[in-house]
């Protein structure tokens, strides 16, 4: 998505040799007229795939997915990362690792909100090493639900987690791939 590259190469800003922070536009400050255009892509990728949910985690996968959700006229479901007293026992959960915060943590989703006649698409803003995907993935098979892709604004393809969605038979769209970030210099695959 060309406008993606010329978005991230206009505003986003590297740390480091692997973060790239896009809070002008998606993970701060909400462009919305841009997370419509990429609904409205994501709504092309997956065309004539039956799907009838969208899932993703909180807290930055929410603002895509409920603008993507709009294309697809479809509810989202978002997994909880917190220890909600709202939230009943009855619980679908899993264990993911945070690239970004370098530790653990449960999420949840409640179970009367997947069930095995969904077909779930699951939405995200990053995919690093593929944890978070994963970890709805896991979140959707214990639904015994049916995963139809996994839709990525910003893939970071020099780590592990498109390795790790293709080895898992994941059916993978990224916006945009990056191929590497050296030296502040982001090169897109
Ligand atoms: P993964 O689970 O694939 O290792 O990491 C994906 C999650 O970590 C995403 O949901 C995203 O919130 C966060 N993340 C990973 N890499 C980056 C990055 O370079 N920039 C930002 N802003 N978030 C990232």
């Amino acid at each position: 998505m060309e406008s993606l590259k010329n978005k991230i190469l206009n505003e986003g800003r590297v740390e480091g040799n692997d973060i790239l922070k896009v809070d002008n536009f998606l993970n701060h400050r909400l462009d919305i007229d841009f997370l419509n255009e990429m609904g409205k892509e994501f709504k092309k990728r997956f065309e004539g795939k039956s799907i009838n949910k969208i899932l993703t985690i909180e807290a930055s996968g929410i603002a895509i997915a409920a603008i993507a959700a709009q294309y697809f006229n479809v509810p989202v479901v978002f997994a909880k990362k917190t220890q909600s007293k709202n939230l009943d026992k009855e619980v679908y959960e899993t264990e993911v690792y945070s690239f970004t915060k370098a530790k653990y943590y449960s999420v949840k989703v409640n179970k009367k909100y997947l069930n095995k006649e969904d077909n779930i698409l699951v939405l995200d803003d990053f995919l690093a090493n593929g944890r978070a995907a994963m970890g709805l993935k896991d979140i959707v098979e214990q639904a015994e639900a049916n995963l139809v892709g996994v839709g990525i604004v910003i893939e970071k393809s020099f780590q592990e987690g498109c390795k790790l969605l293709e080895e898992n038979n994941v059916n993978l769209e990224s916006l945009v791939k990056i191929k590497s970030i050296k030296d502040g210099q982001i090169v897109f695959k």
